[in-house]
């Protein structure tokens, strides 16, 4: 029953601006209902431009520079607590523009607070060491910020993938210009109203929406930005790592995956066929870490297969993402909803069993609902096997042994997540050093925490963010010699 408004500006300088480039807009849709829901600017290169001065005033601002790790940490727990008092404005703003179930939407915002509050927590705890070298000098030294950060991230957690990117950077002292995804501009920007009730100095976070190919383009590729850190598709990740060599920035990449998890014959099953459901169907399957790939000692795949399905029968209820007993919502977009039952034809055509929906479904008529679809006696040669759905879409296939667990674990060019069940504490630790990835679930899948390192091997990115390790890649280390003669 609140009243609020959705802004619908660049953010810039702490205020809501209109682009310059020449009147284009960007309209979210609603993918539950396909109603417009409103219009936004969308930044030109020349935008940009006035984020990145912004960025680059405020870094070498006094308000900025010579405050204290507990100050900047201070604006950081009064953000947390703006979002929590608005988190229900937020969550519905992003369920009619991401279509995500309200509930998820509540959840990923415990997530935003909670990631905000423990990086605050950081801000003042950010410190060089001291390296005696010999009896006359020694070293110390300082962790300082990279300086104006360029933020990119995708539309599938629009605001917690905000808070994981925002939460490290401003914990060291960055200042940011931030691009949310076309599809999902406006939970984010009504985030901005509380950037600026919690007080943080004008330029140090600024939000740019607009086009890939104008304003991400634009920041990945301007002589004036540090830092570039993106979370999307390997093939923008690939262009966006040659367009930041054009002055050496420093780079983060997530991109994408088809992350595998192993049921073992000893495995607890129930377990697994629990884990697996929400490992690719949470989230609408839209999730960088689904576990898209389930792969299953031979002498317990039937079994596993049946309970798999009556676990997906039971849970997976597709329907209004407002409603309280909706698991899965609508795909994101009409694209996104292509592309998912282009891939139902794919596997279909390329001879797997198509074992559970493939269907598109509707809410009166309209929304761009998917049913689960699982999908049986995959090969590794098949595409569906190998390439990112990024839906409510997995396939199951059996292994016999160990090694060749592995080698089908390893057998894609991407490295993100991986899980595996089974009850053999060494068999576990020795499959989970042995997986290429950047995480290794044991007895759970895609279950990512805030406080621990988050990325990817081979083709699924470089870098981590989040942890220490996440914190280390927005600190430049500067050592100082000093000579005591
Ligand atoms: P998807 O295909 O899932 O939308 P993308 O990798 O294209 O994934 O998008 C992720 C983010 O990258 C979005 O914010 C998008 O606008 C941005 N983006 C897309 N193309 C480019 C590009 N050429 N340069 C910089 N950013 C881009």
């Amino acid at each position: 029953g609140k009243k609020f408004t959705l802004p619908t500006g660049l953010f810039i300088n702490n205020e809501f601006v209109k682009a310059s480039g020449g009147g284009e807009k960007i309209t979210s849709i609603n993918p539950t209902n396909e109603q417009d829901i409103c219009s936004v600017e969308a930044a030109s290169a020349d935008d940009v431009d006035k984020a990145v001065a912004a960025a680059r005033a405020a870094l070498n601002h006094e308000s900025w520079r010579d405050i204290s790790g507990t100050e900047r940490g201070a604006l950081m727990f009064k953000l947390a607590d703006l979002a929590e008092r608005e988190k229900e404005v937020l969550a519905t703003i992003e369920t009619w523009d991401n279509g995500k179930p309200y509930g998820d939407a509540l959840g990923d915002l415990g997530e935003v607070i909670a990631c905000l509050r423990y990086y605050g927590g950081w801000a003042d705890k950010i410190h060089g060491e001291t390296i005696p070298t010999t009896p006359q000098k020694f070293a110390y030294t300082l962790k300082q910020p990279i300086g104006v950060c360029g933020q990119i991230i995708p539309w599938n957690y629009p605001l917690a993938m905000a808070a994981w990117k925002l939460g490290p950077a401003l914990a060291c002292g960055n200042t940011i210009v931030l691009k949310p995804a076309e599809q999902t501009p406006l939970s984010i920007l009504y985030f901005a109203t509380l950037i600026v009730k919690a007080g943080f100095p004008a330029g140090v976070v600024n939000i740019i929406n607009g086009y890939g190919k104008v304003a991400g383009q634009a920041l990945a590729s301007h002589l004036d930005v540090d830092k570039v850190a993106f979370t999307g598709s390997t093939a923008t990740g690939k262009h966006i790592m040659k367009t930041a060599s054009v002055n050496m920035k420093n780079i983060t990449l997530e991109t994408g995956g088809k992350s595998p998890l192993l049921v073992f014959a000893d495995a607890d099953l129930e377990q697994a066929a629990k884990w697996a459901h929400v490992g690719i169907m949470s989230n609408q399957g839209q999730i960088c870490t689904a576990t898209s790939r389930v792969l299953v000692h031979e002498n317990v795949y039937d079994k596993f297969v049946a309970l798999f399905r009556e676990e997906v029968n039971s849970t997976s209820k597709v329907g209004d993402p407002f409603a309280e007993d909706t698991f899965q919502g609508p795909q994101v977009t009409k694209a996104q909803y292509e592309r998912v039952l282009g891939f139902v034809q794919s596997g279909q055509s390329e001879g797997a069993t198509l074992a559970m929906g493939g269907k598109p479904c509707s809410l009166n008529g309209k929304g761009y609902f998917i049913e689960p679809t699982v999908f049986t006696n995959v090969k590794d040669t098949m595409s569906i096997y190998r390439e990112e759905v990024f839906g409510p879409f997995v396939v199951v296939a059996a292994f016999k042994t160990e090694d060749e667990a592995v080698r089908m674990a390893n057998s894609t060019t991407y490295g993100l997540g991986a899980s595996l069940f089974s009850q053999n504490i060494e068999l576990a630790h020795r499959v989970a050093a042995r997986i290429e990835s950047g995480m290794v679930w044991i007895n759970s899948s895609n279950d990512s925490d805030f406080r621990v390192p988050f990325g990817g091997v081979k083709q699924s990115g470089i870098g981590r963010e989040l942890g220490e390790a996440g914190l280390a890649a927005y600190t430049q280390t500067k050592a100082i010699h000093v000579n005591m003669g």
